[in-house]
Order: C-alpha cells, then structure tokens, then sequence
C-alpha cells in the first residue's frame, strides 16, 4: 500500500516524498487510518519500526485546521527521555516543513522561561517529559484542557523508569473526550492496567521489529578478565582491530562507569564523548550531535541517555558490560544496523557474566558466537557486587518505590504534601523493583589458591555513607 492511500493530506505526502520514503512501514500502514479516522490506538512496536512517523504524519494532517490558543497546547506527546523528545521534535520540523505549526519541547534541565514563553505563543504540538509538564502545570503556566490527541511512547520504558504516576496525573488533566496514541514494545500487567484505564475502545496495532535489522548485526562475544583494566585493554583492542569501523557506541552498565571509561578512553588518545543522565541537558544535547555529525567517533552510552535514539550511521557497538536484563541487549544493539546498513555489535565478557550471557541468547532464540577462545566453564562466577540496571537507571532512584526519576523536574512551589510528612510515607505506586542492596553480605565463594588483595572500589555515592571498616581493603585467606 503506498502513502498515497493512507489519507494523508498532500503537504504531508510531499514531506513524506522529499525524505525519500517510498512505503509505509507496517506500523504507519496499519496505524495511520485509525488515527486520521479519530480512533484510540494501542501500538505495540519498538523504536527501529517507523512508529514516530507513525503518529507525526497524520497528526500534522490534523493540525492543518485549527489554530492553537496561549497557554492551551492542542495535542501533546509524552517521552520519557529528553532525548526521545528531542528527537520526536526533529521529526515535526522534518516532516512539517511546509506546516506553520509551532512546536514546543517541554523538557528538564534547561531554563523553564524559554520554554514558557513558547507556552504564551500558543503551542500546536507540546513534546514533553512527564515531570517537567507537570511541573509547568502546577506552576499554572500550561492548561491541558485543550489537548485534542495525546501521545504516549514508550510507555514501558516509562514503567521501568518510574514515571507511571505521573502519566496517570497528565491523563485526568487532560479533557476526556482526547484522542489517545499509546505505544509500548512490551505489555507488562501494570501498562495493560493504564490501557484499560485511559485508552476507550482502542485499536490494537502490533508489529515486530523487522528481521532484517537484526540479520544486518554481525553479533560476537569477546572474552575477558574480571578487572576493569582487563576490559578496557580489551575494549581498545576491539577497537583498533574492528573491521570497517567508522564509529561506535560503547554501553556501560552504571553512568559512573560510563564517564570512567571515557575518561580512560581519551587519555589514551581516543575520540570520545561520554552520555549519561547525570550531565547536563546542553553536554548531553553536544555530545549526541557531536556523534551524529561524525566529529566523535566513540561515543560511551548509559541505557537509559541512549535508549531508542535514532543514530542512522553506527557501525560498531561494544557491550563494555554484559546488560544485566537480555532486553536491554537487543535495544543496545539496535543502534546499529540500522536504515538498511550492516553493522557489529560486539561484547565484552568477563567471568562473572555467563547468566547474564544465557539470559541474552535465550532472548533471542539463537546462541551468539565467541570471537577467539571461549571460556572455559571454570571461569564462570558470579560476582557478589553485581546490582541491577535500576541503580544506572535512577542513580538509586530505585529506592524510591516507583516514584519518577525528577531529574526533569525543579523544586516544587506548592507540594501538596504536608511540609513535616516524611518521604517513605508517600503512596506508592508499586512495589519497589528488587535492588541488590549495596549494603548486604557479600558472599564470595572460597578461593581455591592465594587471592591477590581486593581494593574495594564504591559503585556509587550511597557507598560513601558506609562505615569505614566496610570500606577497608581485605585479603582473602586461601
Ligand atoms: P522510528 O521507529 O520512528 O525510530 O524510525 C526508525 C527509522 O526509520 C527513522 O530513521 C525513520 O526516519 C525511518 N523511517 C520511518 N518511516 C520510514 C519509511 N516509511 N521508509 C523508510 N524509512 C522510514
């Protein structure tokens, strides 16, 4: 089916034609009618599938009547990363080149007086983060009650970083007769319950990443020692050696790691920029472009900065830590081969790794190739010091029981809570995800022959509150 039947008005069409698409993807075939035809969509679709395009073309068939009023967006689309947002914007100016539409980006860790004077001009499309919305919202900057069609994205990735509950406020600020868009590549209970909650009559829309982008990705494993100097002799190995390199993006588990090895990395003379959560929104915003226009060439990645960013030309990928959820894995190598190139994405794993391993190639239904020795089964052993991914995530925002990250949010004027009321008495939402407490025994197996001394390195800033005879180096007896 071409565009051209789609019901797509004919500026859009030309946009469309002028970015060289000639087919809909699955997702754009099937959606795009519904939307145009004022339907509540369920997409269930991964980045990589043509599903921004997916709401953005038709909605800019929609805005062409009506015109937007001060204060009062008409449509709003949530994304749980700035970066996500950013890149939504990307496709508004893209495809909507011949609209006069305004387009703001409501996002944390820049001024919120730019982003309220674009408020006062009257927005047609709000791209947002969840808490900085909120936080104009209860500063009486931004009235939803305009909003004709919301957009939900990656509403699981939502779930995984906490912003559930605020999704949930933004849903009964905004008029109930909207339109909704909902996508998610997963269906969780907790997502299934918000669709039950806030979509009416949906549409139902499902479409898997196309086979093709993963039989583009060259996948190998690399084996290594358990120190991290044994992983970045490795990594820089890897790099000099890789076959027809171009540039990477190279994932680390935590975002202290992540500016640990770009800190490694440049001494040793490499072009390298680090993201992760922790910069600031202008750092984070210049590395990305610093990568996507070919001046740095490694780019250091926690998931979260990286996750379903569109970097059309990414030849290798580096694991420089094994994910600890197999999920994560297919979404890191989804940076490459991608837009119709092959790419290489290659892993580094140590011998604490061999689960996590399992985990990956069970995901995928197919076992990955070592590239050189693979280890021998002996190797294997689980590191005491492992923590989950939530740790990166929200920086031990997973202590926060499901709450939102707020890393997007500034302080708030009038918090409805009672001023003395403690943080842990605030309702949660859901349990906490189990965290590996920082804090817990660990339990080493027994060395078999007499053990170098251990120098304790702090994962991160709750270590510091340890007491100091758990800090100390110790020398396991053999
Ligand atoms: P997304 O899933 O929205 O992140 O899109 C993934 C990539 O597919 C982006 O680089 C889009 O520019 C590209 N894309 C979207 N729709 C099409 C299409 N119909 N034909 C070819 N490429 C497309």
């Amino acid at each position: 089916m071409p565009f051209t039947e789609l019901g797509l008005s004919n500026k859009v069409l030309a946009a469309v034609a002028a970015s060289g698409y000639t087919i809909p993807t699955p997702i754009q075939q099937q959606a795009i009618p519904h939307v145009l035809a004022r339907r509540d969509v369920l997409g269930i679709a991964q980045t990589g599938t043509g599903k921004t395009a997916a709401f953005v073309l038709p909605m800019l068939t929609m805005l062409e009547k009506g015109r937007a009023r001060a204060r009062m967006p008409r449509t709003l689309i949530l994304e749980p990363t700035r970066e996500l947002a950013a890149q939504v914007e990307e496709s508004f100016i893209k495809y909507g080149s011949q609209h006069k539409l305004n387009v703001a980006l409501i996002i944390g860790g820049v001024s919120f007086d730019n982003q309220d004077s674009k408020l006062v001009r009257g927005v047609d499309v709000l791209i947002a983060t969840p808490g900085r919305l909120l936080d104009h919202s209860e500063r009486g900057r931004l009235l939803m009650s305009g909003v004709e069609l919301l957009v939900i994205d990656e509403a699981d990735r939502m779930l995984d970083m906490g912003f559930i509950p605020d999704i949930e406020r933004i849903c009964k600020l905004v008029p109930f007769t909207r339109q909704t868009l909902f996508f998610t590549a997963t269906m969780p209970p907790e997502i299934q319950r918000i669709t039950e909650q806030f979509l009416h009559n949906p549409v139902r829309v499902e479409v898997s990443k196309p086979a093709t982008t993963v039989d583009a990705i060259k996948q190998q494993l690399v084996k290594t020692g358990r120190e991290p100097h044994d992983k970045r002799d490795t990594l820089r190995r890897l790099i000099n050696s890789a076959d027809s390199f171009k540039n990477a993006i190279i994932f680390c588990n935590r975002k202290r790691e992540v500016a640990q090895l770009h800190r490694s990395l440049v001494r040793h003379g490499f072009n390298a920029a680090a993201l992760h959560g922790d910069m600031d929104q202008s750092a984070r915003t210049a590395a990305l472009d610093g990568f996507r226009r070919g001046d740095t060439t490694l780019l250091i990645a926690s998931d979260v900065a990286a996750r379903g960013l569109d970097i059309p030309d990414v030849s290798h990928i580096f694991n420089f830590d094994v994910p600890h959820h197999a999920d994560d894995y297919v979404h890191r190598i989804g940076r490459t081969g991608r837009a119709g190139k092959t790419g290489t994405a290659i892993t580094i794993v140590s011998p604490a790794d061999g689960k996590s391993v399992a985990a990956i190639e069970k995901l995928i239904g197919q076992s990955i190739a070592w590239a050189g020795e693979p280890p021998a089964a002996a190797d294997e052993q689980p590191r005491a010091d492992e923590s989950p991914r939530r740790q990166e995530r929200d920086g031990g925002r997973g202590k926060r029981h499901g709450r939102g990250p707020r890393q997007d949010r500034a302080p708030r004027t009038h918090d409805r809570a009672p001023a003395a009321a403690p943080v842990a008495a605030a309702p949660q939402e859901r349990p906490p995800a189990p965290v590996a407490r920082i804090d817990e025994p660990r339990h080493r197996p027994a060395p078999v022959a007499a053990a170098p001394v251990r120098h304790h390195e702090p994962d991160d800033a709750s270590l510091s509150q340890l007491p100091a005879f758990l800090l100390r180096p110790i020398r396991l007896k053999a």
